[in-house]
């Protein structure tokens, strides 16, 4: 029987993992930590029956993964709940941007925006499953709908900083620039508009939902259906070098391009090597996990009712903000993203006490303290939120490293979104899953097609190993 070895729980990894398994492959997940899961943790972190999200938070691009839409992982737990409202973005004037899973309902609000609004994402949102059978792949393919692809393209290619031209009030424009900010990256560069346009497609599409239980039931339900595919989970083991892994015909790394290289040593090829140690990481994240009696005091009533909330002022606030952080400097009104799980899923509290997800952008590897600034920067928008904490968590972006080791120096995203990052990732090659070591793939956040909690990375690379064993007809043992 064809055997396989997953390095890293991620859903990248199990989504390889389950890939493989349902191919009648025998799969072994062996993960670091104590707990699978990765960037979908959740436990308690403050105070006892809270539940906070470790990592992920919001599920758009889960809920529209083409992968976990071809799996049955409400029979394993998973179910996604909506919140009334999927995105608010406050403004200093106590108005707000705000994205609702119906496109109407959206356009309504911006005002004299909406029918721009609607006009520019409701074909995308309705073309959504076509674009995302072609975007959830390495950018290198012979595409099945060329004309859908070319013309996201065309528009996708543009900085935030120009599309948002497109909208002239204060509210569609915080909206889209809060948005596009995901991207980690200054607005004014290529591949902020792709970011928010995925987004933002899925979310008329499929709202951003969250996951009932917390994030963690995205990837219990994976293991879930492993497990039942036979295959088998071992926590609480690092793994250091290829060498130090049992004889395998495929082995599927969900790890950093620096950690392939690492582990792979001498194995790798010396381009590929080369290619790895070059891979820039970006800017970095500071999280704040907050226990709140009565839940967050904003000014807005749409906030009071948002799954998600973007603490960034006007576009031109975030677009600051953004590109200070990239240029390494911490600003003094970060872009601050703050979740409110419990509305959609009130099992999450304890009573009144709610558990409040929040983390700001900071440059990468910043070392130093921004709990108050996090705190003060989403006051601005809820006086009075500080007199309800009643608990709190701290995770700095050096803490984030030491949490995930995929995490380089804080950097949430496993990898700069710099266009040619985007465009070509994590090295130039046509089947970007390879890293030179027959049987040895990498599947994480850093291949195709990027960070996000939808297992496509993961899924793409074990149909690669799969595609590669069929091909061959033969074992490539590695060891
Ligand atoms: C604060 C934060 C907020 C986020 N918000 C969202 C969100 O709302 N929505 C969303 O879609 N995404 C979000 N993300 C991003 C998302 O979590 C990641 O993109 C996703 O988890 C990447 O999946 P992965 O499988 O590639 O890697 P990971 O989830 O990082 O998993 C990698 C696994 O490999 C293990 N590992 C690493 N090295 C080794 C080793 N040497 N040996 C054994 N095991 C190892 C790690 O312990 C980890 O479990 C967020 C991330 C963070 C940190």
């Amino acid at each position: 029987m064809t055997n396989a070895i997953v390095v890293g729980s991620g859903p990248n990894g199990l989504a390889a993992a389950v890939t493989l398994a349902q191919a009648g492959v025998e799969v072994t997940v062996v993960e670091a930590a104590d707990a699978i899961g990765g960037g979908t943790r959740t436990s308690e972190l403050t105070v006892p029956g809270v539940l906070h999200d470790h990592c992920s938070a919001v599920h758009p691009m889960g809920i529209a993964s083409p992968y976990f839409r071809s799996l049955d992982l409400e029979s394993h737990g998973l179910e996604w709940l909506h919140p009334e409202v999927d995105v608010a973005h406050p403004l200093e004037s106590g108005t707000a941007g705000v994205l609702h899973r119906s496109i109407e309902d959206t356009a309504a609000g911006l005002g004299r925006d909406g029918t721009a609004w609607a006009r520019f994402f409701g074909p995308r949102s309705e073309n959504f499953d076509v674009l995302a059978g072609e975007l959830f792949r390495p950018i290198l393919h012979a595409p099945r709908h060329p004309l859908a692809l070319a013309r996201f393209g065309l528009d996708a290619a543009a900085p935030a900083t120009w599309t948002a031209r497109r909208w002239h009030t204060p509210e569609a424009r915080a909206l889209f620039g809060g948005i596009a900010a995901h991207a980690l990256q200054p607005l004014s560069r290529p591949t902020t508009t792709a970011v928010a346009l995925m987004m933002i497609a899925a979310g008329h599409r499929y709202g951003w939902p969250v996951a009932k239980g917390g994030s963690r039931a995205v990837t219990d339900a994976l293991a879930s259906l492993l497990l039942a595919y036979g295959g088998s989970i071992e926590t609480g083991r690092f793994v250091r070098s290829l060498s130090e892994l049992p004889a395998a015909d495929i082995v599927m790394l969900d790890l950093s391009p620096t950690a392939v290289a690492e582990i792979a040593g001498d194995r790798l090829p010396p381009r590929v090597a080369r290619a790895y140690r070059r891979w820039r990481y970006g800017p970095s994240a500071f999280k704040v996990d907050l226990a709140v009696d009565g839940g967050v005091p904003w000014i807005n009533e749409h906030c009071r009712r948002a799954g998600t909330v973007h603490v960034g002022g006007a576009f031109e606030e975030v677009a600051a903000a953004e590109r200070a952080v990239a240029a390494g400097v911490m600003p003094e009104r970060p872009f601050v993203l703050v979740g409110q799980q419990y509305l959609a899923d009130p099992s999450r509290s304890a009573g009144d006490v709610h558990p409040v997800w929040a983390y700001a952008h900071v440059p990468q590897g910043y070392p130093g303290e921004a709990t108050d600034t996090v705190i003060d920067r989403i006051e601005q928008f809820a006086p009075g939120l500080r007199e309800r904490i009643v608990g709190r968590h701290v995770r700095t972006a050096g803490a984030m490293a030491a949490y995930n080791p995929n995490y380089v120096g804080g950097d949430i995203l496993t990898g700069s979104n710099d266009p040619l990052q985007v465009a070509l990732r994590p090295r130039i090659a046509l089947d970007p899953y390879k890293i030179g070591i027959p049987g040895v793939y990498i599947c994480s956040a850093a291949t195709p097609p990027g960070a996000g909690v939808h297992g496509m990375g993961g899924h793409n690379a074990a149909t690669s190993a799969l595609n590669a064993l069929t091909r061959n007809n033969s074992k490539d043992y590695i060891s």
